[in-house]
């Protein structure tokens, strides 16, 4: 591997040209990571990033978001979205939950492991259904 430090110079992504360019390097961070560099072309100084790497992150990035997707992430975010909604819809005030008590459709419920949600539907006479911000949950009332 090249040495090197400090006035060598050394290929970096830059953020203005956008583009994998020869930077002079300006300070170290340390005996073989770059701190500051400066951009050849445009002669601006940023952070060194290392064009490998940066690649193998957008790589890696893409295929975490892909996962994410194929394994029903993104429909907890939808949820999240709602719960959002189901918040700013309601005009109850939240209240903590308790199994004893009845809630109504669009009350606000404090839960003490999920946090708050709302009751989006009556399931049964004992049972609602409740969004949380991670997803939907059954809850007992009246009990
Ligand atoms: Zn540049």
């Amino acid at each position: 591997m090249a040495e090197i430090s400090v006035g060598k110079e050394i290929l970096s992504q830059c953020n203005k040209c956008k583009l994998i360019l020869a930077h002079i390097i300006v300070t170290m961070k340390d005996a073989t990571t770059p701190d500051k560099v400066m951009c050849k072309t445009c002669k601006g100084t940023h952070g060194f990033k290392d064009p490998g790497a940066t690649k193998k992150k957008t790589s890696i990035d893409r295929v975490i978001k892909s996962a994410k997707s194929a394994s029903g992430k993104k429909v907890s975010e939808s949820v999240a979205e709602l719960w959002t909604k189901a918040l700013n819809r309601t005009t109850s005030k939240a209240r903590s939950y308790n199994m004893k008590d009845s809630f109504a459709l669009g009350d606000i419920i404090d839960h003490p492991t999920f946090g708050q949600g709302v009751v989006e539907r009556l399931i049964d006479n004992n049972k609602i259904e409740v969004i949380f911000q991670d997803d939907y949950r059954t809850l007992l009332h009246k009990k």
